[in-house]
């Protein structure tokens, strides 16, 4: 989600590449779930996540909505963010995380059990991007993770995303047409709207993906018979 707050309020006062080190090594999180806990609806999930959480559960969006994931309108978009379990619905009482909210995809130990196919949010967290007009930048967001020491790390194998130009290219794209549409969903009548979401929706996350074939193909595919079907309302 796009914030309200100035990034004067949020960033430690310089950007960063993937080839810079930032402080963010925590021990390996050892001890600490924090962020993984009462995250309310912020996680959401940009279809490259939605990829990988097929990938690592080999279940569609349908199997898991209502499940693990929820969906809400962000921006003017229809998307699904990671849900919210609590511990009284989901344990059998030999967990030992605190009694909260928790994301369903944090084991009882408090670890995540999809690590390598973790959404974007997560293996950003603490840092954040700041969108500009000709793409975005990396910050590190000075108020979040801050209980523990922090040893420097590089960016780019904090992220452990294989061919990360690749994935920056993608964000890019991704970002462009969500701002896009946000701009042409003012000029449509609720119905309109409505429809224009729920079809972007069916196109980059209901649709199951293929998880034997690579993100970025069918992300371009989809986006190419998006735009065709969207070209009387997007530029
Ligand atoms: S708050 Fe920081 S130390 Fe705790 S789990 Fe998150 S990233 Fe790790
Ligand atoms: S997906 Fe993993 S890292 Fe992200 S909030 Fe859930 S448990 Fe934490």
């Amino acid at each position: 989600m796009l914030r309200e707050q100035s990034l004067e309020e949020i960033y430690d006062g310089r950007f960063y590449t993937p080839d810079d080190y930032v402080p963010v090594g925590c021990e390996d999180c050892a001890g600490c779930s924090e962020c993984c806990r009462n995250t309310g609806d912020s996680i959401i999930l940009d279809p490259f996540d939605m990829y990988m959480l097929c990938c690592a559960t080999g279940r569609t969006f349908t199997d898991m909505i209502e499940k693990e994931i929820e969906i809400r309108l962000v921006d003017g978009l229809i998307l699904p963010n990671l849900m919210q379990h609590h511990d009284q619905e989901n344990n059998t009482g030999s967990s030992s995380l605190p009694e909260d909210d928790h994301c369903p995809f944090l084991s009882s130990a408090g670890r995540c059990t999809i690590h390598s196919y973790r959404p974007g949010f997560c293996r950003l967290y603490p840092m954040g991007r700041y969108y500009t007009e000709d793409g975005f930048r990396y910050i590190l967001q000075k108020d979040e993770c801050t209980d523990r020491e922090k040893t420097p790390v590089l960016l780019r194998d904090w992220l452990g995303i294989e061919d990360l130009e690749c994935y920056e290219d993608y964000i890019r794209s991704w970002h462009t047409f969500r701002k896009q549409a946000e701009r042409a969903a003012a000029f449509l009548t609720e119905r309109s709207h409505d429809s224009v979401t729920r079809y972007i929706l069916q196109v980059f996350f209901v649709h199951p993906y293929l998880t034997d074939i690579d993100f970025y193909t069918q992300y371009d595919a989809r986006m190419e018979t998006c735009r065709n079907a969207l070209r009387k309302i997007l530029p």
